[in-house]
């Protein structure tokens, strides 16, 4: 398939080509279609499948559709995979000019609460840090969150210190949106919340 035939805006596919991006890899053939089409999805795929762009595509065609309705918020184990997916999402969306907050530990907490209180299009964070702001500062919603992507969701998902915080955050999503879910293997937690969601694997690249 060709990203044309996934769905994919032209303005996208030039940015794709603009980066060197001929073709869809895997992951993307599988996945790209579906999110347009606002299905939930599950995708197997290791760093380096282009597992970031293929939720970053859709997301951010979504969003050039309707600059005040998609928002998205990418969860990821690391600060380094949250600034990695943020970079992605800047490069491929420069045509549209979104914006994308960064919210890790490490960092100001201030300075964070005010990046999010602009409402950016897309939140990338560690669940810790975010789920502190949860706690700490009311003033800010993600009820339009239409979004919620797990990134290394494996990850995620087993380790206790995040489940209790992934806990927090889901909490206060909306209930009706889009969940896309990545992971490198398919862990028993993994399988549980893919039976639970009826959804199924689209991908098992590499
Ligand atoms: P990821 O798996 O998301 O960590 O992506 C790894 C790298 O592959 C990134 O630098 C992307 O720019 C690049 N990439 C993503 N999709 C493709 C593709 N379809 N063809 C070639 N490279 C890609």
């Amino acid at each position: 398939a060709t990203f044309e035939d996934l769905g994919l805006d032209e303005w996208l596919i030039k940015q794709c080509l603009s980066m060197g991006i001929t073709k869809p890899s895997p992951i993307q053939s599988q996945c790209i279609r579906p999110i347009l089409e606002g299905q939930n999805c599950v995708g197997c795929a290791k760093t380096g499948s282009g597992k970031t762009a293929a939720f970053a595509l859709p997301i951010l065609q979504k969003l050039s559709e309707d600059r005040y309705g998609p928002y998205a918020l990418v969860l990821t184990p690391t600060r380094e995979l949250a600034f990695q997916i943020a970079d992605q999402f800047k490069v491929l969306g420069k045509e549209i000019n979104i914006n994308v907050t960064v919210i890790t530990g490490g960092m100001d907490m201030v300075r964070q609460g005010q990046d999010l209180n602009v409402k950016p299009h897309i939140v990338v964070s560690t669940p810790g840090r975010l789920a502190d702001h949860y706690e700490s500062c009311d003033t800010f919603s993600f009820k339009k969150i239409k979004f919620l992507v797990l990134d290394e969701a494996d990850r995620l998902l087993e380790d206790t210190g995040f489940a209790e915080q992934l806990q927090i955050i889901f909490k206060k999503l909306p209930a009706k949106r889009q969940t896309l879910l990545f992971s490198a293997t398919m862990t028993p937690a993994i399988r549980e919340l893919q039976a639970a969601s009826g959804e199924k694997v689209f991908s098992w690249s590499q």
